[in-house]
């Protein structure tokens, strides 16, 4: 079998960049190609900006590499041909590859609020290590201020719509005067403006009574952090006094089914948790009724530095299992990178103006950057509240820009590229510093991940082959913080 150019992970990439002009019938590839490996004889083929895919054989794969070689007098059969012209693989024009831009300074019309870093839990893989150093809390004049900031970038763009998130670093709810007031101030600005407000939490749900009335009254959901089995889930998340959480979180899960009130589950899964994830993925399916469920293995930073590492292949084993479980309630189960079917050069909001307010006034890009003793600060914090203003670093805002996927050199020969967008730069700074990325333990789950999603959108398609327009997730953070992904009912969740 012949097959070209160049080769990383388990994918084989041919790229047909330029469509030159057809001189004739001359069939011209017209896609960026990869050939990824299944079985014997057996390739899924996937041209990810044409959203396009089918898996062929070693003659169709041989085809496309005389192709892109030019070999066009060994060009197949008309009917193979005209397959690949449906498709857009050959003889179509060129390709868009996402590619966003960012004029001038940003004007977001979201805001996250780092409230504070103290919290209730002390989980044992915390990456932000809460309950060990001074706690911090936002005041509600900055609160204010960050929230005035996105309505009027809102008003002066002609939105009719902002967001406010209420996020960690801790557990937001521990500040929880400032949490209430702040937001009772965006519903205010939201009225005498006549603009559409959105308000969410991030949270350990470990709350008060009180506490949950509010919330199911006030907030339009939240992204609750929870494990699955009370057992796994009370293994880690414990209260400051060692004591398990889960029976504080199913109740306020109760609540939220109960009320009706939209809510996603984020869990975090350790090596030691992998052997019991799908029956922890089905016991909240059994349970409960999140819009989403999330699983990503737990982060080595913070209070896990140094753990045993969950980014293996038994991860990729249990999340299968997981998933299939899942599908059996109706229910997707997700993993952060892994999202076939969107298009993008950017993995979430840190390389593209993400505005988060830690509790002191900078402004971070990075959910896992919520205060200025970060090992990153450096890097993703941006700007600060100044007086009645915003001072934003331009040089550094156009650094983070460019951590796009598609300037990342190893990047380029990965099949999931344009839909993984180059995952966690924040990940990536933990294990390469400056250096240049040379790929992690995540890839190997991503690609397998993202494999599974394109063959599926195959079957669904009829088994034959895949084809549908892309959705633009330009824009969109899928963090494997907050898991903030556009495709499923939008609840931002985190750790
Ligand atoms: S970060 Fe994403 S795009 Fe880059 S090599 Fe890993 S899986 Fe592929
Ligand atoms: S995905 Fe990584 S880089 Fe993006 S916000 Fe989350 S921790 Fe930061």
């Amino acid at each position: 079998m012949r097959i070209p150019l160049r080769r990383q992970g388990c994918s084989l990439q041919m790229k047909g960049s330029t469509v030159r002009a057809q001189s004739g019938n001359t069939p011209v590839l017209s896609a960026e190609i990869y050939v990824i490996p299944l079985e014997a004889n057996r390739f899924l083929v996937y041209a990810p900006l044409r959203h396009a895919a089918f898996v062929g054989n070693t003659g169709i794969v041989n085809l496309l590499a005389d192709l892109r070689e030019g070999r066009t007098e060994e060009c197949g059969n008309d009917e193979t041909l005209e397959f690949l012209r449906r498709l857009e693989i050959v003889d179509a024009g060129p390709e868009t590859p996402p590619r966003e831009v960012f004029p001038g300074e940003p004007n977001p019309v979201s805001v996250t609020l780092f409230l504070t870093t103290a919290c209730n839990l002390r989980c044992a893989y915390c990456y932000a290590a809460a309950g060990e150093n001074k706690a911090r809390y936002m005041p509600l004049d900055l609160a204010r201020r960050g929230i005035d900031f996105v309505v009027g970038n809102a008003l002066r763009r002609g939105e009719t719509h902002f967001e406010v998130n209420f996020h960690g670093g801790g557990e937001p709810s521990r500040n929880w005067p400032v949490l209430t007031a702040a937001l009772a101030h965006a519903r205010g600005q939201a009225e005498a403006h006549g603009l559409k407000l959105t308000a969410y939490v991030a949270t350990n749900a470990v709350f008060s009574e009180n506490q949950l009335d509010w919330i199911v009254a006030h907030l339009d959901g939240a992204s609750v952090s929870c494990d699955g089995l009370p057992e796994v889930h009370d293994s880690n998340r414990v209260t400051s006094g060692g004591k398990g959480s889960s029976a504080s979180v199913i109740h306020s899960l109760r609540r939220f089914d109960a009320e009706d009130f939209s809510y996603g589950i984020r869990m975090t899964v350790t090596a030691a948790a992998i052997p019991r994830l799908a029956d922890s993925v089905e016991y909240l399916c059994a349970n409960f009724r999140p819009g989403q469920i999330q699983a990503e293995p737990a982060y080595q930073i913070g209070r896990w530095a140094g753990a045993p590492s969950a980014e293996t292949e038994a991860f990729v084993a249990a999340f299968r299992e997981a998933r299939e479980r899942a599908r059996g309630y109706g229910r997707e189960l997700t993993f952060s990178a892994a999202r076939a079917g969107t298009l993008t050069n950017h993995f979430c909001g840190a390389t593209q103006d993400l505005f988060a307010l830690t509790p002191d006034g900078s402004i971070s890009s990075c959910y896992e950057v919520f205060d200025e003793s970060s090992p990153r600060a450096k890097t993703f914090l941006y700007g600060r509240s100044s007086n009645e203003s915003w001072r934003f670093d331009r040089e550094k805002i156009v650094f983070l820009h460019r951590q796009s996927v598609d300037n990342r050199a190893w990047c380029a020969g990965c099949f999931a590229r344009w839909s993984c967008g180059g995952d966690c730069y924040h990940k990536a700074l933990a294990i390469y510093g400056e250096g240049e990325f040379a790929g992690t333990d995540r890839c190997a789950i991503i690609r397998e991940l993202t494999k599974d999603q394109i063959l599926a959108h195959i079957a669904e398609a009829g088994g034959v082959f895949w084809h549908t327009p892309p959705e633009n997730a330009a824009g969109g953070c899928a963090c494997v913080s907050c898991g903030d992904d556009k495709r499923i009912p939008r609840v931002p969740l985190l750790i």
